[in-house]
């Protein structure tokens, strides 16, 4: 009989923007994986390990190589659970990530189901699912990143320097500054020459810190983000002019509704999403890989408007004992609890009424199921099934820590 604690052989993907060799957290949990054939080269970008079940980075089961789709199909009521099943099929409906960013990934929104069912029935090569995808960032250290909007004071004041004036709309539209005008600048800023963007930057970087006020802190930014990049990316513009540029700290996170914009910078993160893989990109990579710039601009949202509306705070969880906290997006598809113990401190997590992925993310303990008595290491990744309570315990002079995304 399967049981309901699956252990998983994850992989990694190689995008540019990951950190090289072993500084890359995703290539270390992947090659924790005991019995793994995965070797980490020191020159290779490891950018994110999938954990799951989406088709084109499956995780396996350590003990049988099968995948863990086959293994949900053969055992739905069991793992997955009737409440699960009925809404979403025996396909998980999360995908939880592990990033590791050394520089921008692509300034990018994830369409709304209208549009994405749109964009994929024209290229379902392209945009493989139906389906959104909000999602979540956790940082697991220290995270910078682009999210949403700054507040519309906050932009207009940039927009009062004399050379940002030509993105401005002229006549009766440029009289007030709202939403609507946002929408313009997004779009003149994103269709800007090569030349202009780089001569916006200059006189930029020319302004005296003083009448800068505010906005001083962009003078570092700028040319970081040219170096990663080049100094014509138009993605530079709308980043540093119009969005939020956050900085978290470890166990902080943010929500990124569906439509939402967000580039994220620098750091290790565990993310969680709808499952999907769309992505319209505009920014912060080759003009190649850019998507039309009128079905971005469509599917735009403002929000959220500022860095505070971005974050989304943990709170205690009545799935553990006091030692664990959940991270509830206003998404139905998944919640992500965190667990984090010292010391042999233990903690029980109830059953959970739905499929669950959890990955340890730091130090090394146990797990207690009612079958077995399960070894804890950082990196290691399991599938818990439904309805089955576990207990987790931290080695008696170290730490562990311990997230998990579910549906139910
Ligand atoms: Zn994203």
């Amino acid at each position: 009989m399967t049981d309901s604690f699956i252990q998983l052989k994850c992989s990694c993907n190689n995008y540019p923007w990951g950190k090289k060799g072993h500084e890359s957290l995703a290539a270390k949990y992947c090659a924790q994986t005991p019995g793994t054939d995965f070797r980490i080269e020191d020159n290779v970008e490891y950018a994110e390990m999938w954990m799951g079940t989406y088709p084109t980075t499956p995780s396996f089961v350590l003990s049988s190589g099968e995948k863990l789709q086959d293994v949900l199909n053969a055992n739905k009521e069991k793992l997955i659970g009737r409440k699960v099943l009925s809404k979403y099929g025996s396909d998980l409906p999360f995908l939880p990530k592990i990033l590791s960013i050394a520089k921008a990934l692509p300034l990018q929104l994830h369409p709304n189901k209208d549009i994405a069912s749109e964009l994929h029935k024209k290229d379902s090569d392209k945009f493989a699912d139906a389906n959104h995808k909000p999602e979540i960032a956790v940082a697991l250290s220290d995270f910078e990143l682009f999210v949403g909007f700054k507040p519309l004071e906050e932009i207009h004041s940039l927009f009062e320097f004399g050379f940002l004036q030509r993105f401005l709309p002229s006549g009766e539209k440029g009289s007030k500054f709202d939403d609507e005008t946002l929408q313009f600048i997004c779009g003149a800023l994103l269709r800007a020459r090569g030349d202009v963007v780089r001569e916006v930057v200059q006189e930029f970087q020319t302004q005296p810190k003083e009448k800068l006020g505010q906005h001083a802190y962009l003078l570092d930014l700028f040319p970081r983000i040219q170096d990663q990049y080049t100094v014509e990316d138009n993605g530079i513009l709308v980043a540093l002019f119009c969005m939020n540029y956050m900085k978290l700290k470890a166990g902080e996170a943010v929500y990124v509704p569906q439509d939402s914009i967000h580039a994220y910078l620098s750091g290790d993160i565990i993310e969680c999403m709808a499952r999907s893989d769309n992505v319209l990109n505009t920014g912060f990579c080759p003009q190649a890989d850019r998507d039309s710039l009128d079905v971005f601009l469509k599917a735009l949202t403002f929000e959220p408007h500022n860095a505070n509306k971005a974050i989304l705070p943990s709170k205690d969880s009545d799935k553990g004992s006091g030692k664990t906290v959940v991270y509830a997006p206003p998404a139905e598809e998944f919640n992500v609890l965190a667990t984090a113990l010292t010391d042999g401190e233990e903690e029980t997590i109830k059953e959970i009424h739905g499929p669950s992925i959890m990955v340890v993310t730091k130090g090394s303990g146990s797990m207690n199921t009612p079958s077995h008595n399960l070894n804890l290491k950082e990196g290691y990744v399991f599938f818990v099934g439904q309805g089955v309570e576990s207990r987790l315990k931290a080695d008696p002079k170290g730490e562990l820590v311990v997230y998990r995304a579910y549906c139910e």
